[in-house]
């Protein structure tokens, strides 16, 4: 039997301001309309996630506090940067027993050398390594800054996800390149853990709210192709909800990342999560069994990548290949 892991998460989008514009965001807020979730907030998510996920995912707009009106709020609220608050937010998961998983964005390395401390793993999506009109204006969606975040954070030796998303204008030899430079990274530092395969989705009232997600057959050769370029131990992941994930699995894929049983897919509020019953049910009589991970791949729980405290959580809640430790 193939296994086929998921994560069970909460997702905590901490503030929709972002300084970039990509043209297919539905996430992003103005300054005129953004939010910031306050500590009570993710107290109360986090309560809800007890005993029903592993892993809080952190995830939020690049670098927020390049806004004077951001920068205000976070000063009245006692916090010099960003990042150090959602420090603190990992922080109050890992006191609820939850394992932090963070999406900085482009950050600087000692932003990441912050978040190392209180993450079990991290993430960026490179998404393409092309120069894009999707993109345009796009401090953060430059792919050579992107490269050396995801590099950054091998020399730091953090478990890491990163992913491409496909259809947004970038060629099949853009894909190629961009798995190829992933592959590279991966095989100079070893913290690749998982490639998200992600089909973009257009969204309503953005710039390629008329542009066609990929489909299904171009989906299914994406997956073979990243299959084919990345090392074996760099597993392929596809998220359930946005496409028919059954394909995907029988082409390669091996992950469905992360499934919230209590919060929604912020970044694609469209597209509901399948159950993990119903995963199960369409993985029954396959030739794969579904497992459940902690947001830090099993072979770096086995290695021991991850930091001192985190450890006692991270030795609590896994078995000994690795897996999450099976609750019942
Ligand atoms: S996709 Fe991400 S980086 Fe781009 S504008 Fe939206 S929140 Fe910002």
């Amino acid at each position: 039997m193939d296994v086929v892991t998921y994560s069970r998460n909460v997702f905590i989008p901490v503030t929709n301001l972002c300084r970039n514009k990509c043209k297919y965001c539905g996430f992003r807020g103005s300054l005129t309309n953004y939010y910031l979730i306050d500590k009570n907030q993710v107290s109360s998510i986090l309560n809800m996630a007890k005993n029903k996920a592993s892993e809080a995912l952190f995830t939020f707009g690049e670098r927020p506090d390049v806004f004077n009106m951001f920068k205000k709020q976070l000063r009245v609220m006692g916090y010099k940067s960003f990042i150090d608050y959602v420090v603190d937010l990992c922080g109050m998961a890992i006191q609820k027993g939850l394992l932090p998983h963070t999406n900085p964005g482009v950050v600087e390395r000692r932003d990441l050398k912050k978040l190392r401390v209180c993450n079990a793993s991290m993430g960026l999506m490179l998404e393409t390594t092309a120069d894009l009109e999707a993109h345009e204006g796009c401090e953060g969606k430059v792919p050579e800054k992107r490269i050396e975040v995801i590099r950054t954070a091998g020399k730091l030796e953090i478990p890491f996800t990163t992913g491409l998303l496909i259809g947004i204008g970038e060629s099949w030899d853009d894909r190629i390149h961009s798995l190829e430079v992933i592959r590279e990274l991966h095989e100079n530092y070893g913290h690749i853990q998982e490639v998200i395969i992600q089909n973009f989705k257009p969204k309503p009232g953005t710039a390629f709210s008329d542009k066609e997600s990929p489909s299904i057959e171009e989906m299914v050769k994406m997956v073979k192709m990243a299959r084919n370029i990345l090392p074996s131990e760099v597993t392929v992941q596809i998220p359930p909800n946005l496409s028919d994930f059954f394909h995907l699995v029988k082409a390669g894929a091996r992950d469905l990342g992360g499934i919230s049983q209590i919060t929604p897919d912020f970044i694609n509020p469209e597209a509901p999560w399948p159950s993990i019953e119903s995963i199960r049910q369409t993985l029954k009589d396959s030739s794969f069994i579904l497992k459940e991970r902690l947001p830090i791949y099993p072979r770096y729980v086995v290695e021991g990548w991850y930091p001192d405290n985190l450890s006692s959580l991270i030795e609590k809640m896994s078995d000994k290949g690795g897996y999450r430790k099976c609750l019942i």
